[in-house]
């Protein structure tokens, strides 16, 4: 007994008299209120055609995504490129310049700007759509959450230098996730450029490049003399091909969270890669934990537009709160339907967080107090940042300190303000706040006073780092 028949039907959008008839062809005999369990409950899901997760034993989360669309409703869409190799090899000069080959940016003459993937468009009218963050960082962590927007990965491998460690690590990854490669061997300007011996180690890596009888497509660019970019999207083109990718455009749009940000002024903004169907103003969504309205949308020329469609990636305004990278994006019928999901989910997120925190203990003071005498083994923080890439570096850095005996342990960061959730959080598991770059809403500040929640305020990384070695060995004063 986990879920009421009244909330599954409201997690599915479908009405209670409904989810009863199903329950009872299935010979299950339910009242609006009563509860049913996971077991039964994920059938009464799949019924409807929604796909089922199971979030718990005891508990599952309807997927937002709907079922499949017909064969016949499925048009043509541009290829998603990720750009991976080893560092210097020129993934970003790579970028540069393929942007560079776009026919409309010069019409428009809008200034391009990083909103984390750009599209392409070819004379002929072709588009290719690249991911904007070179490295195998940002594709990894997509990953790591479900999300697969990648269709296929172009690997750098720098001509006068060869197969280098995070060449291999590259190719691992996009194996991993059984996405093609079509390899740039670059720098062919270059004196010492020798591709053949790129095209030879390859082979050491099970990638055999067509000149070597196989059938992975290579071509021989130079990004900083703008050599032979045409002949790589023609190549990335041909792969894309064979994949046949196909979306519906016409459907309430899906998608996912490339990047996330806060901007003073304009709020909580994120790049939103259109999987499919089309994404229009005013539509109302969830992505990860938040929601919102599309108050407006702006593309990689600044371009104010008022509908993207599949593989297009836009800048979405008008969100609650700050999403993830990697999260899913769906549009939903109203703002009711896309509240509750993201409360469903922020609710579910805490409950789990309670579950990580329940060592929880004292107070802060007694936390330091137990640090010095060598009785804890951990300072537990909770960091909230400005921007993503300050969030993971943070993360990074602080899980580096400490010895064998202490250590810093981060429940929980995120994007964002810092906000009650953050103070009840921290208060359970006797942690520490970090905003950096970021302030607390008044609420949590009264909140944290009230509690004696410590909130510490940053802007440059060294400090925290700093702060944090002289917490672990106890000398930091508390500031309540
Ligand atoms: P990343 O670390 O893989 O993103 O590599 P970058 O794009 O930052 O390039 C590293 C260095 O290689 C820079 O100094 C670039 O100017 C240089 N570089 C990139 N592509 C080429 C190329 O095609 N030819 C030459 N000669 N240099 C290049």
């Amino acid at each position: 007994e986990t879920v009421t028949v009244q909330e599954l039907a409201n997690r599915m959008a479908e009405r209670g008299a409904n989810v009863i008839k199903a329950l009872m062809k299935m010979g299950v005999m339910a009242t609006i209120t009563q509860s049913i369990d996971a077991d039964t409950a994920e059938l009464v899901v799949e019924e409807f055609g929604h796909k089922a997760k199971r979030v718990a034993d005891s508990d599952i989360e309807i997927g937002l995504v709907a079922p499949q669309d017909d064969a016949d409703k499925l048009t043509s869409r541009a290829p998603v490129v990720t750009v991976m190799g080893h560092v210097d090899h020129g993934k970003t000069s790579l970028l540069d310049a393929l942007r560079q080959t776009d026919v409309v940016s010069g019409e428009a003459g809008g200034i391009t700007q990083h909103i984390g993937a750009y599209q392409v468009t070819r004379p002929s009218g072709q588009k290719i759509t690249f991911i904007d963050t070179p490295g195998h960082a940002a594709f990894t962590a997509m990953r790591a959450r479900g999300a697969k927007v990648t269709d296929i990965v172009i690997l750098v491998v720098a001509a006068d230098d060869g197969i280098m460690p995070q060449t291999v690590e590259a190719i691992r990854h996009a194996k991993a996730a059984e996405v093609p490669i079509v390899v740039a061997v670059n720098k062919i300007d270059k004196p010492d450029a020798d591709p053949n011996r790129v095209r030879t180690e390859l082979l050491n890596h099970d990638i055999q490049v067509e000149e070597m009888g196989g059938e992975v497509l290579s071509v021989e660019v130079s990004a900083k003399q703008k050599l032979n970019l045409d002949k790589l999207e023609e190549a990335i083109l041909l792969q894309s091909e064979l994949l046949d990718l196909k979306a519906n455009p016409e459907r309430s749009a899906e998608g996912t969270v490339i990047e996330a940000k806060m901007e003073k002024g304009r709020g909580s903004i994120a790049t939103i890669l259109v999987t499919r169907g089309t994404l229009r103003v005013g539509d109302v969504f969830v992505a990860g934990k938040e929601w919102g309205r599309v108050r407006a949308m702006v593309d990689e020329r600044g371009q104010r537009i008022d509908e993207a469609g599949p593989a297009v990636p836009v800048e979405v305004l008008g969100f609650a709160g700050t999403p993830d990278a990697g999260d899913d994006f769906v549009v939903v019928e109203d703002e009711a339907r896309a509240r509750e999901v993201a409360e469903y989910r922020q609710r579910k997120e805490r409950e789990a967080l309670a579950v990580k925190s329940a060592r929880g203990g004292s107070s802060m003071e007694q936390l330091f107090a137990a640090i010095q005498a060598g009785e804890t083994k951990e300072l537990p923080v909770v960091i909230k940042a400005d921007v993503q890439g300050s969030a993971e570096a943070l993360v990074g850095t602080l899980e580096k300190l400490g010895t064998d005996e202490v250590k810093v342990r981060v429940l929980h960061s995120a994007v964002g303000g810092i906000n009650e959730s953050d103070v009840t959080l921290a208060k359970a598991s006797n942690a520490l706040i970090i905003g950096f770059n970021v302030r607390a809403n008044p609420q949590a500040r009264d909140l944290a006073r009230r509690d004696g929640v410590d909130i510490r305020y940053y802007s440059i990384i060294y400090d925290v780092a700093d702060d944090m070695k002289q917490a672990l060995t106890g000398m930091l004063s508390p500031t309540f």
